[in-house]
């Protein structure tokens, strides 16, 4: 990774602060734009170069744009006008059919980092985030970013300690649906559908625990990913109906020692992260 950009940061919540603490552990010349006064203090003990304002980002090579779903594209839009044409832009948001309707000026490279916690903001961010976790990129066919700039941040996610994986905006939501979105859908409905039984309630213990986490996920990313990924969340869903019904058709202990030997292989050899 070239140690001489200017990377800038905007919304230094867990993600965003994320990527701006690993960059300024690297040593890295750090521009960070948030909106609360507590951050930015927060945030100007890692480095001088903290403000309200998206214009100190004029200076900066690359961009991550870390603001929740539903502020990316107004944010977006507001870069068109202040970047130059060179700057490289990406944004983290959990769903990539949304952001890439429109070319931008800058060089736009739609990303999605496969990793979070149930927390938000600042103070829960930590530079090891992205440690073994895959980064999803969506170059854009119609987009100016070329080779040469989808390498310079593809090293700096590698920097970062993730591995970048390509693929489409299609693709990309239709696969978050199946492992993220329709899984916190479940875990709240979950939750929803035992509440009211209060032996259950007293009863319930880590299996119920381990299930129903996801449904602490942060309210607004997770109200953003319901609204602006339905159709696959609904094609997810309709599968998953399906599957119980195979499930339960014939021959279920077989088919649940498969899944077992294979949801175990999953977790191993460095695949997928613990
Ligand atoms: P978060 O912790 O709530 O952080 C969002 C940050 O955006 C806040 O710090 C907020 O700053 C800032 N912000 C909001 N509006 C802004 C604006 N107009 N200008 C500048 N900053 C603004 O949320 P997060 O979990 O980091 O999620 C951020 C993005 O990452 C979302 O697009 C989400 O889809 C994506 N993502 C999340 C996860 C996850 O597991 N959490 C994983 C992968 C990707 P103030 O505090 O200053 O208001």
């Amino acid at each position: 990774m070239d140690r001489n950009l200017k990377i800038g940061v905007v919304g230094l919540g867990l993600i965003g602060g994320s990527i701006f603490k690993a960059l300024c552990a690297l040593g890295c010349d750090v521009y960070g734009v948030s909106r609360s006064n507590p951050t930015i203090e927060q945030a100007k003990k890692y480095s001088p170069h903290i403000s309200k304002s998206l214009l100190q980002l004029k200076k900066c090579d690359v961009i991550f744009v870390c603001t929740p779903m539903n502020k990316t594209k107004g944010i977006l839009d507001k870069l068109d006008k202040i970047l130059p044409k060179s700057a490289i832009v990406a944004d983290v948001a959990s769903i990539k059919g949304f952001v890439c309707d429109k070319v931008r000026p800058y060089k736009f490279v739609p990303t999605h980092p496969m990793a979070g916690t149930e927390n938000s903001g600042f103070e829960n961010s930590y530079e090891l985030l992205f440690q073994g976790a895959k980064w999803v990129l969506v170059p854009c066919p119609k987009g100016n970013a070329k080779a040469p700039d989808i390498k310079k941040l593809t090293d700096i996610i590698c920097a970062l300690g993730a591995k970048p994986v390509c693929t489409t905006a299609e693709e990309h939501d239709e696969a978050v649906a199946l492992i993220s979105h329709m899984p916190m859908l479940i875990a709240q409905a979950l939750f929803l559908s035992a509440k009211d039984n209060s032996l259950a309630m007293k009863l319930a213990s880590s299996g119920f625990r381990d299930m129903t986490r996801l449904a602490l996920s942060n309210d607004e990313m997770a109200t953003d990913m319901i609204s602006l990924n339905p159709q696959y969340i609904q094609k997810a869903l309709l599968k998953l109906y399906s599957s119980v019904g195979d499930l339960l058709d014939k021959d279920y202990p077989k088919k649940i020692r498969e899944i077992k030997k294979e949801r175990q292989a999953m977790y191993v050899s460095g695949q997928n992260i613990l």
